[in-house]
């Protein structure tokens, strides 16, 4: 992690459904993510934070959501994620 960069957009490119969110049992957004970017919200578990601003955009999260609750972009315009060593 400590090897790459982002160039954050403005505008969120994941999005997350959370009426899904809230009746998933499952939650493997919470374990798949490399970069630990799902959380419950402290203050009410049912509901997912998305901190989409640390996206590596390995898309694990968008396979891996058993019920497609995850709407799921690059960033625009040549945002997001750079990887200084391929
Ligand atoms: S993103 Fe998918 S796996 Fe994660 S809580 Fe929502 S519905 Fe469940
Ligand atoms: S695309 Fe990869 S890094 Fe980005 S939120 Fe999904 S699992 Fe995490």
């Amino acid at each position: 992690m400590g090897t790459v960069k982002f160039n954050t957009a403005a505008e969120a490119h994941l999005k997350l459904d959370q009426q899904k969110c809230r009746a998933c049992e499952e939650r493997v957004c919470l374990q798949v993510c490399p970069a630990g970017n799902y959380e419950e919200n402290e203050a009410d578990p049912r509901e997912i934070v998305l901190s989409w601003e640390g996206c590596l955009e390995c898309g694990t999260c968008r396979l891996a959501c058993p019920h497609g609750a995850i709407e799921w972009n690059y960033p625009v315009g040549g945002k997001g994620v750079c990887y200084r060593y391929g």
